[in-house]
């Protein structure tokens, strides 16, 4: 196998593929709101991911959305999606989750946040729904470079990273993470700099995201101000097969590519053709005769 693919770890673990349902808690961010940052990272767009979620619906009406034409034996995970889905007090983030666990055919419960924005107290609570279900937690790590990390408003340093992954191991939570490639002045080297990093973790899986510039978006000024350039798909490529070869060879790869609502996207323009991106990858992989983790060491 070339890499361990989501689809493949849950037929390994299910017999089936898993269907994601992408959920809008109603939470909100507090690199937004003044608590940590105010405006954002600056690619992230006004809804904070998820932007093809209806914002007016319950949680449970987007879980019962999602599940109206399922049958009984199709499987799902759950994902809170949007913003900071730790970022509240326990007794909501408690009536948040389980509004989203109606159904026995949800399997897993994947939550989204910021190392910054977990304690405890809510390591314990996410741990708890290991009895109902699988469960991890992803982290928009992005990058390892804290000079990055100030460039892009991201909010946190490394060592709130390497707190929570402390109290994820203690608690025994999965984690994936995300990282984007094509930051801000960030190089190959960078990447390399980044895997080397998160190589130091045991982590479930990772999430591979090829940057895009969105409408309304601190980058998209930057972008248009012409402070800013997005890498071409090739040297896309390049970071990607990088990663996938230098990761540990049992990390679940989750995404290789990053997914900018069509009306949104202002650059750059390759990163609408998701196929041709993975297909590529695949191919450069095949040709070199490479696999996930062929040269970690
Ligand atoms: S932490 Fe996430 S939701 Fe918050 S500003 Fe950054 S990308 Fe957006």
């Amino acid at each position: 196998m070339l890499y361990n693919n989501l689809s493949g770890y849950f037929r390994e673990k299910y017999g089936k593929r898993l269907s994601k349902i992408c959920i809008d808690g109603g939470f909100s961010c507090p690199n937004r709101d003044g608590r940590c940052g105010e405006g954002g990272c600056i690619y992230c767009g006004e809804r904070g991911a998820g932007e093809h979620i209806d914002p007016t619906l319950s949680i449970g009406e987007q879980v019962r959305g999602a599940l109206a034409d399922a049958e009984a034996e199709d499987m799902f995970v759950a994902y809170f999606q949007n913003f900071t889905n730790t970022y509240a007090p326990l007794s909501v983030l408690k009536e948040r989750y389980d509004a989203a666990l109606i159904d026995e055919r949800i399997k897993v419960l994947a939550i989204g946040t910021r190392p910054d924005c977990i304690d405890e107290e809510i390591a314990k609570l996410i741990a708890s729904y290991k009895e109902r279900c699988d469960v991890w937690v992803e982290f928009g790590l992005q990058t390892a470079s804290d000079k990055t990390a100030d460039k892009i408003n991201r909010g946190y340093h490394r060592d709130a990273f390497e707190a929570a992954m402390e109290l994820m191991k203690k608690y025994a939570i999965p984690v994936v993470v995300h990282l984007i490639v094509g930051l801000p002045d960030e190089s190959i080297d960078d990447v390399k700099n980044t895997v080397e990093y998160i190589n130091r973790f045991d982590l479930f899986g990772i999430k591979i995201h090829s940057i895009y510039v969105m409408r309304n978006t601190k980058l998209a000024e930057m972008y248009e101000m012409g402070e800013y350039t997005p890498p071409t798909m090739e040297e896309y490529v390049e970071s990607a097969v990088y990663i996938l070869t230098h990761i540990k060879p049992d990390i679940t790869v989750h995404r290789l590519t990053g997914d900018c609502p069509r009306d949104r996207l202002v650059a750059p323009q390759w990163n609408r053709a998701k196929s041709e991106i993975i297909n590529t990858i695949v191919y450069k992989m095949q040709l070199y005769g490479l696999s996930q983790g062929c040269k970690y060491q």
